[in-house]
């Protein structure tokens, strides 16, 4: 699924289709990783203002080696997490230490407090509620998780107050207040989230229309550009080699003037359907040169299997069966294409000069009677030692 079609389809249980939830996840788990490290700061700069008061208050009933063994317990964790923030592979883990971090307040508290309990200060309910918001927004959980772990603490907390015989007024008042603090953090995150789940969408969207043809959705000359350049310094450091064809459609000009604009369009587009689907590998491109002229970029792709890609493609093309009475080639529309490859670690060419040598190629098979790929590609000169474009075949 699209970032369009999933914006169309709407995500209200903030969940995308499987490919687009995880790019998101990743995104937003490295967009935010500098507001996580300022927050897990924060929460240990709070854990450390409280270990101070607990252990110049000394209260009753808490011995400070508690207090100390509380505090690295909960601290430690939470340096664990910060430090996890800093390397790739322990990213992975963020959602699960962060889950454990607010567990691990939540129940070092209520143990500590049921060691404790005679003490005259008594459980301030309070911190619960902290630690409910500090769930939903200090350690970078998203919705499901931050809900699934501040209902977990809820509920807990509630039993433990209950069982420990908290008067049923206080207990409702306490519970109630949880409660609420439960929904304002969930309402929050999920808006939160969905919001950046809807920007993320449309970052992507805008991006992929940037840089794609209107009528035919292909790339358009632009990201062609960029891509070429791209597999061009590739090539250049693997060594494999770089092939691009030039594909244009036969006697289009008659069939326009023939039938008109607007089912020139919708030949182009049909025409550009099956083109997209020659440019199906991971690295591959098709685009939209200009006019009804495209072109494929085919990196580490040996040049007798771009030529069948090519012929099998024009074959296609053909298949379609979109009548052009008026062309002088064929009674439907053909096209014909100029596959050229060549070493950018070998030669002396520039990724223009290939381009070039497909544009060649086209011409040639233009001349050779039009629905037919021509192919060029430089071969080593046995006297220069430098790589020369010598070989041009075209096959109807
Ligand atoms: P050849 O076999 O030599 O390529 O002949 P041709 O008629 O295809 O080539 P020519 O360059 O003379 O004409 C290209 C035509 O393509 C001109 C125009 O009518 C048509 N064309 C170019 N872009 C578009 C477009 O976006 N929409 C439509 N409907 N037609 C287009
Ligand atoms: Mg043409
Ligand atoms: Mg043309």
């Amino acid at each position: 699924m699209t970032a369009g079609e999933q914006l169309a389809r709407g995500f209200i249980w903030l969940n995308f289709s499987p490919r687009l939830e995880h790019e998101f996840r990743l995104y937003q788990r490295d967009s935010g990783i500098l507001q996580l490290r300022v927050a897990l700061l924060l929460g240990f700069l709070f854990g450390a203002s409280f270990l101070a008061l607990d252990y110049f208050l000394g209260e009753p009933g808490l011995s400070n080696q508690l207090v100390l063994y509380r505090f690295l317990m909960n601290q430690s964790l939470i340096v664990v997490m910060f430090a996890a923030t800093f390397f790739e592979t322990s990213r992975h883990h963020l959602g699960w230490l962060g889950i454990a971090v607010c567990l691990n307040l939540a129940f070092s508290s209520l143990f500590i407090t049921s060691v404790g309990e005679a003490r005259a200060i008594g459980t301030p309910y309070s911190g619960y509620l902290l630690l409910i918001f500090y769930t939903y927004f200090f350690v970078g959980l998203r919705f499901w998780p931050a809900l699934a772990t501040a209902t977990m603490i809820f509920a807990v907390v509630t039993a433990i107050f209950a069982l420990r015989g908290m008067p049923t007024a206080a207990l409702l008042y306490n519970s109630m207040f949880l409660l609420f603090a439960n929904l304002v953090g969930a309402t929050g995150l999920y808006n939160v989230e969905y919001n950046r789940r809807k920007s993320f969408l449309e970052a992507r969207e805008l991006k992929k229309l940037a840089g794609s043809d209107p009528l035919t959705g292909l790339a358009n000359r632009g990201t062609f550009a960029t891509h070429l350049d791209r597999t061009w310094r590739n090539g250049k450091r693997t060594g494999d080699a770089l092939t691009v064809a030039m594909i244009d459609i036969d006697q289009f000009k008659k069939y326009n003037d023939r039938f008109g604009h607007q089912a020139g369009d919708d030949a182009l587009t049909r025409v550009a359907a099956l083109i997209a689907e020659v440019g199906c590998r991971p690295l591959d491109l098709a685009a939209r040169y200009g006019g009804e002229e495209f072109v494929l970029v085919l990196p580490t792709c040996s040049l007798a299997h771009a030529r069948e890609r090519l012929q099998n493609l024009r074959r296609d093309i053909e298949d379609l069966e979109i009548q052009n009475p008026d062309s002088e080639v064929s009674d439907v529309i053909t096209i014909s294409a100029g596959v050229a490859q060549v070493y950018p670690q070998e030669t002396q060419r520039s990724a223009d000069g290939l381009l070039q040598m497909a544009d060649q190629a086209l011409y040639s098979a233009k001349q050779h009677g039009r629905n037919r790929v021509a192919t060029a590609a430089e071969e080593p000169d046995l006297h220069t030692g430098v790589f020369r474009f010598n070989n041009l075949q075209v096959a109807g």
